[in-house]
C-alpha cells in the first residue's frame, strides 16, 4: 500500500452510485447554495448555482474557467464615490456558506495558492470574506491530454482542503468524510449507508501530458534558463491573445479603473482581471513597456509559475489543471516550453563539462 492509498484508508467511506450521488447535491442543496460543473456547450464545461441535481456533471476534464472566479470575481466594484463631496463607500462582500461540488484536486490546490497570495503583507479581505465559510467536496477525475497537475506533485486523489471526496470506483462512487464538516453535512443523509471496510486501492492513472523532471527540481531549473533560446521559440507563435493568464488557476493580477459618470459627480473603482501576456498589461505612463516583446512576457509568465514566488511559498504556483494548455489559439503547451527548458538546461550543462 502506498502513502495515498495508507492517507485515503484512514477516512471513513461509503460506497454509493451515481443515482446516490445525485441525492447527496439534493441533501446539500437544503444546508446551503450548491455550486457544480454544468455542460456549457458541446465540449464546454462551467461551474453553477445547481437547480436541479441531473443538470450536475460528474466526469469532465476541467471546466473553462477555474473555480477562483467565485473568489476573485472578474470584474468587482470595490468603492463608490462622489467626487463633489469627496466620500466612499465600499460594496458590502457577505460571507456566506457556499458548497462547491465536484471539485478536482488541482482546483483545491489553486486556491491554497490563492489563499497564500492573498494573506501575504496586506490581507485582501474581500478575497477572504468570500473564501471563509466555503465548503468543498471533491471529486476524481481521468486525465485527458492536457492535464499535468502528477507532474507538479497534485494527486488525482489528493484530498487536501476537501470536507468530503468522491472517488470513482467500477459501480459508483465511494463517499469519503475528510473533515468533521465534511461527516457533519452527511447528517441526514447517510442513515441507510454503512460504512465500507474493504482496503481501498487505487488503480494507476496515465497522465498523457508530462514534465520530465521531479518537480523538486523544477525551480532549480529556472536558476539557468532565463536566456534561453526557448522564450523567442514560443514567441514566434504565441499571438498574445492573455487566454492563459485569464483562464489560470493561480494567476491574480488585475487592473483598477476609476470610472465617473456624466454627471462628473459620481463614479466608482473597479477591479478587473488582468494578465501579464497582454502587451498592455506593463505599459507605463509615456507609452514605455517593460516586456514589450512576447519572449519577456512568456518568460515572466512561466518564472511567475515555477521560480519567483515558489521562492517564498515553497509552492508551484502551477497546479497543472492544463487550461493555459487546452485553450490556447495555437496549441502552446506548458509542458512542451518546461521540457524545452530542461532539455536546454541538460544542454547547456554538457557544454559546460566539455
Ligand atoms: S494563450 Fe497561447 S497565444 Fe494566447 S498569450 Fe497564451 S501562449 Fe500566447
Ligand atoms: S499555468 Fe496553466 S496549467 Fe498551470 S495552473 Fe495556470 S492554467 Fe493551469
Amino acid at each position: 500500500m502506498n502513502a495515498l492509498e495508507e492517507k485515503l484508508n484512514r477516512f471513513v467511506k461509503y460506497r454509493i452510485s451515481e443515482e446516490d450521488v445525485r441525492l447527496l447535491i439534493d441533501h446539500l442543496k437544503q444546508k446551503a447554495p450548491v455550486y457544480a460543473p454544468h455542460n456549457s456547450g458541446e465540449a464546454s464545461f462551467s461551474y453553477e448555482l445547481v437547480e436541479k441535481s441531473t443538470d450536475v456533471v460528474l466526469q469532465y476534464p476541467r471546466t473553462m474557467q477555474p473555480i477562483k472566479k467565485f473568489f476573485l470575481p472578474p470584474k468587482e466594484v470595490l468603492l463608490n464615490f462622489n467626487i463633489k463631496d469627496n466620500t466612499y463607500s465600499k460594496p458590502e462582500v457577505p460571507e456566506e456558506t457556499r458548497i462547491f461540488f465536484g471539485i478536482h484536486s488541482y482546483e483545491m490546490a489553486s486556491l491554497k495558492r490563492l489563499d497564500y497570495s492573498f494573506t501575504q503583507g496586506h490581507r485582501e479581505s474581500n478575497y477572504i470574506s468570500r473564501r471563509k465559510y466555503a465548503i468543498f467536496v471533491g471529486i476524481s477525475y481521468e486525465p485527458d491530454e492536457s492535464h499535468f497537475s502528477k507532474s507538479v506533485g497534485i494527486d488525482v486523489e489528493e484530498t487536501e482542503g476537501f470536507d468530503l471526496f468522491l472517488l470513482k470506483n467500477d459501480t459508483g462512487y465511494f463517499l469519503l468524510e475528510i473533515t468533521e464538516t465534511g461527516k457533519k453535512l452527511l447528517d441526514g443523509y447517510k442513515e441507510n449507508l454503512v460504512p465500507d471496510r474493504e482496503e481501498l486501492k487505487l488503480e494507476p492513472l496515465r497522465f498523457k501530458s508530462k514534465i520530465k523532471y521531479h518537480h523538486n527540481r523544477l525551480p532549480s531549473v529556472f536558476d539557468h534558463v532565463y536566456k534561453s533560446k526557448v522564450w523567442e521559440k514560443y514567441a514566434e507563435i504565441c499571438v498574445g491573445c492573455g487566454t492563459c493568464n485569464l483562464l489560470c488557476s493561480t494567476c491574480y493580477c488585475f487592473d483598477i479603473r476609476d470610472e465617473v459618470e456624466l454627471d462628473a459627480e459620481h463614479g466608482s473603482r473597479t477591479r478587473y482581471w488582468d494578465g501579464c501576456m497582454l502587451n498592455t498589461f506593463a505599459e507605463v505612463a509615456g507609452g514605455e513597456n517593460f516586456r514589450g516583446s512576447l519572449a519577456r512576457r512568456t518568460r515572466h509568465r512561466l518564472y511567475r509559475k515555477f521560480r519567483y514566488i515558489t521562492a517564498k511559498s515553497e509552492m508551484l504556483h502551477c497546479v497543472g489543471c492544463g487550461r493555459c494548455s487546452h485553450y490556447c489559439p495555437v496549441g502552446i503547451s506548458m509542458t512542451d516550453i518546461v521540457n524545452d527548458l530542461i532539455a536546454d538546461h541538460e544542454e547547456k550543462q554538457k557544454r559546460e563539462k566539455i
